[in-house]
């Protein structure tokens, strides 16, 4: 199967070329030319199935025609070895747990995956694969675990000095072997700046294979999709449900309609933010407003510009109307969440980390409760990971959990770079061969 760009419907590309892109070279977002729908009998069969195997199923209709099936299952198998349970919130309302993974955030999934595919195309090449990388946080950590010690790919991940948390710092710079960490003293921007102009200068484009591994790139976005079938799948009755994803990029909720788009029944996506409410504000007026981001205690979704926002159009057409359809979106402030958070943890016992909150409040909002339909919101990290604003909001210490607490006592190494793009171009020529 080809890929086409958002950009052009023209620009068509093999699964590995656009994978190895990234971003199409038109600036648009790679998308399969078509998406697959699984038989009714097929999506029955996965209320008996483990999220591994539903899994597996849902790479191999999605890749057949562009991988060898022994391929595709090393590679789901591989990557997909934590499972993402569906717990039970209060009546009617159900959370998929997506942070039992290394990192203890969805992003495990898409970057896992992603490892092991780019694994898989090196073979064939005599040269290494560069992943870069500008992160915030959670990118950053979830790649940086996904891709040690897999073959043929060398990863430079970019981070904001003094721009991350401690916690987050400790994840990216201890790892070692093919993953290395550059302190930028520069922010957040200017890490995105210098991966861009990475990809953009033909001198290093022309030596060395550069590909990103943001939410823009397929391989992370596609397998995002297989979770929303185990969603449904736990569920108990066979009819439609709510679906109710927090969200920032807007990749995790693409990957959901193209579930939906493979048969998965999904009465009605919603879905929530923080105050970076810049696509709730474009299905209540119809127009998208990109602008800079503000600063939350949701800091995964602080978006001003949603990358995937262009795929989203695409799936239905540009049409506004069809887009309302489909979806409703809530936004929420810092103080809304803390409410929600704290108001649940004390009637039901359980606790949200901040972006999790928005998706349990912006499910209560939409779904009426007498209509009988369930609805699941994706607890997209575990509230470990938030922990300064989940102790001051539940009043008393958690648990940290012991895979966050390994990094703490490991040495941290990074290599401190300007925000001088002459300076990183410098480092990759001496470094990569
Ligand atoms: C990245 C992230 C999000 C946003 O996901 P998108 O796919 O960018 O919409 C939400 N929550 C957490 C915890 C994240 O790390």
């Amino acid at each position: 199967m080809n890929y086409y760009s958002t950009g052009n419907r023209q620009l068509r590309r093999s699964l590995k070329d656009a994978v190895l892109d990234g971003l199409a070279p038109d600036g648009g977002l790679y998308m399969p030319e078509s998406i697959p729908v699984l038989p009714k009998e097929q999506l029955h069969s996965f209320k008996t199935k483990t999220f591994p195997e539903i899994s597996r199923e849902i790479a191999l209709s999605l890749f057949h025609e562009d991988l060898p099936e022994p391929d595709i299952i090393r590679i789901t198998d591989s990557a997909i070895n934590f499972d993402t349970p569906l717990v039970k919130v209060e009546d009617g309302i159900y959370t998929l747990e997506l942070f039992h993974g290394p990192t203890l955030a969805f992003k495990d999934v898409g970057a896992r995956f992603m490892a092991r595919m780019l694994e898989h195309f090196t073979r064939g090449l005599n040269q290494k694969i560069n992943v870069l990388v500008a992160t915030s946080g959670d990118t950053g950590s979830a790649v940086a675990s996904g891709f040690l010690n897999v073959e043929g790919v060398q990863v430079f991940i970019l981070y904001p000095s003094g721009g991350v948390s401690k916690l987050q710092e400790m994840q990216l710079t201890t790892l070692g072997g093919n993953i290395t960490a550059l302190e930028i003293s520069g922010t957040f921007d200017d890490c995105q700046r210098l991966v861009k102009s990475a990809f953009q200068d033909s001198d290093l484009t022309k030596n060395m294979i550069l590909t990103s591994a943001n939410s823009i790139n397929l391989a992370r976005l596609l397998p995002q999709s297989f979770y929303y079938f185990n969603a449904w799948a736990r569920l108990s009755e066979n009819q439609e449900f709510y679906v109710s994803v927090p969200s920032g990029n807007f990749g995790n909720l693409t990957a959901g309609l193209i579930a939906g788009k493979m048969g998965l029944p999904v009465k009605h996506y919603i879905v929530a933010t923080n105050v970076n409410d810049v696509v709730p504000e474009y299905l209540d007026t119809g127009k998208y407003r990109p602008r800079p981001s503000i600063a939350t205690i949701a800091n995964a979704m602080d978006v001003g510009n949603p990358s995937n926002f262009a795929r989203i159009l695409d799936l239905y057409g540009h049409s506004h109307e069809t887009i309302l359809d489909v979806m409703s979106a809530y936004s929420y402030t810092d103080k809304e969440l803390k409410e929600t958070m704290g108001d649940v943890y004390r009637r039901t016992g359980y606790l949200l980390d901040p972006h999790g909150a928005a998706g349990y409040q912006a499910l209560k909002q939409h779904a009426p409760k007498e209509e009988g339909i369930s609805g699941v919101f994706l607890e997209t990290a575990h509230p470990g990971k938030f922990s300064l604003t989940v102790e001051e909001v539940i009043q008393s210490t958690i648990e940290i959990p012991e895979k966050l607490k390994q990094a703490s006592s490991k040495e941290k190494v990074s290599i401190p770079l300007t925000s001088e793009f002459s300076e990183l171009k410098e480092f990759l020529v001496q470094t990569v061969r």
